[in-house]
């Protein structure tokens, strides 16, 4: 008997017991944790001067400062410490855990080095171990995990090395090997024949990094993912993608991409060429509430899941009005046969609360109940896409969502388009059609025109 479960994963074990315990059909549905943008900020303190509370926060007074933080600022230990124990209350026996990046603070690289770096994400690293010892964790490196930052090569160095021996209990062997050339790994999902996870590096296409620019597929991360996907469909595997920085444009600011052009339009390739095998991607970087739809001839073929970030911190980034979010973290309910999205459930802590009285992660909504879909599959996002679209309340309660709950002013038109045009289109042309036929519409020059353009805008 002993030697029979030692061959078989933890996942198999379970659902081999709970069948034992309970006489019954095991359990097709599952659970897992999405974490992201931590951004551990060491030097937060509460101290008189609002302006030396933390250096994340680049001179801007921390007027509310708090045990757990303060929305200038990114996180003190305590509000980190505070997270991960409110997921081990929430969900403890998670079946993997996906962690998606960005650890240090956002402070000029002079105050860091590679050392502190290491030190910020062996720390995070160490809790997660600690507080979800039995767990598999999923860890894709954000544009912060690197010094100096953004800065991430497409060849083997030092701090992909360090980072693959700190990961070395989440790693098998050949992720530790392609992860220390090019940040990357794939891996049986759980070790389940037919389930995959594809981690990506896609801070090798984030157009601030001047280390890959001009390269056509740095650390050959494009042809190695086609490679795995189209053996993926081969072996009739169903695949998760996780990354931080996502392909598309950042909803609170009008054009604005984050990959560079080339880069962003293979990433759409990918997915277009692969979308049969691909069940879901789940990203961070933009620390808000949002998700992303990629389309073929009009039907929805795949569905990227943005979740927000465990830090507060208002973004500095010109044209971002009030750019800060309550910290969150979430959990997504899924079919462990097909690997279908079944649901998406966000918790936060309202900051401000959580710093006048005790700390309370509790609920913050749950998508199926939130915007009435069955499921979070590629189709019932579309729904959700088209209910805020075109219906002011659902477009408000996403709006709401979007920074978890912090800023709840009214999102108006200027802001649905943003918000609308961002989720609907990854492709960059697209992004840009649709600005102008939104233009068209509120210039109210061409009423014919606008209401060809809204019926585009309405039922792509
Ligand atoms: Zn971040
Ligand atoms: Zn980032």
């Amino acid at each position: 008997m002993f030697l029979f479960f030692k061959d078989v994963d933890m996942f198999t074990l379970r659902l081999i017991l709970s069948y034992l315990l309970f006489k019954e059909a095991p359990a097709l549905s599952g659970s897992f944790w999405h974490i992201t943008d931590q951004h551990w900020d060491p030097t937060y303190k509460l101290t008189d001067n609002a302006e030396l509370v933390c250096a994340s926060s680049g001179k801007r007074p921390a007027a509310n400062a708090g045990m757990f933080g303060d929305y200038v600022c990114d996180s003190p230990w305590h509000l980190i410490n505070s997270s991960v124990y409110a997921m081990k209350d929430i969900l403890p026996d998670p079946d993997f855990i996906v962690w998606t990046g960005d650890d240090t603070p956002h402070v000029p690289n002079e105050d860091l080095g590679e050392e502190k770096v290491l030190n910020i994400i062996s720390n995070l690293t160490h809790i997660l171990n600690q507080v979800f010892p039995n767990i598999k964790v999923y860890s894709a490196l954000g544009n912060h995990d690197y010094h100096p930052k953004s800065q991430l090569p497409a060849a083997s160095n030092y701090m992909y090395d360090r980072i693959a021996e700190m990961w070395q209990d989440w790693l098998e062997p050949e992720s530790q090997e392609t992860f220390k050339k090019g940040g990357y790994y794939t891996e049986k999902l759980l070790n389940r024949t037919g389930f995959r996870m594809l981690v990506l590096n896609t801070n090798l296409y984030y157009d601030q990094n001047k280390l890959t620019k001009g390269l056509e597929d740095p650390a050959g991360q494009f042809s190695w993912a086609d490679q795995v996907l189209t053996e993926a469909a081969n072996n009739k595997e169903k695949v998760y993608i996780i990354g931080h920085v996502p392909p598309g444009f950042f909803e609170k600011k009008r054009s604005k991409p984050w990959f560079t052009p080339s880069f962003n339009k293979r990433y759409m390739d990918l997915i277009q060429k692969h979308h049969s095998v691909i069940l879901g991607q789940f990203f961070g970087h933009h620390h808000t509430d949002s998700f992303r739809m990629f389309y073929n001839s009009g039907s929805p073929i795949s569905a990227m899941f943005l979740s927000p970030g465990v830090t507060p911190w208002k973004t500095t980034l010109p044209g971002v009005k009030d750019g800060a979010n309550n910290p969150g973290i979430r959990v997504f309910e899924y079919d462990t046969q097909t690997l279908l999205v079944k649901d998406v459930v966000t918790y936060y802590l309202n900051l401000t609360q959580a710093n006048a009285a005790r700390g309370r992660w509790e609920k913050e909504y749950r998508l199926t109940e939130s915007f009435r879909v069955p499921d979070a599959s590629p189709a019932s996002m579309h729904q959700v896409l088209e209910r805020i679209a075109e219906d002011g309340c659902y477009l408000q309660k996403y709006y709401d969502f979007n920074s978890v709950s912090y800023d709840l002013t009214k999102c108006d038109s200027d802001c649905r388009v943003d918000h609308v045009c961002a989720a609907r289109e990854v492709d960059f042309d697209m992004y840009n059609k649709c600005l102008a036929g939104a233009a068209a519409i509120s210039g109210g020059l061409l009423p014919v025109l606008s209401v060809a353009v809204s019926l585009v805008l309405a039922n792509r």
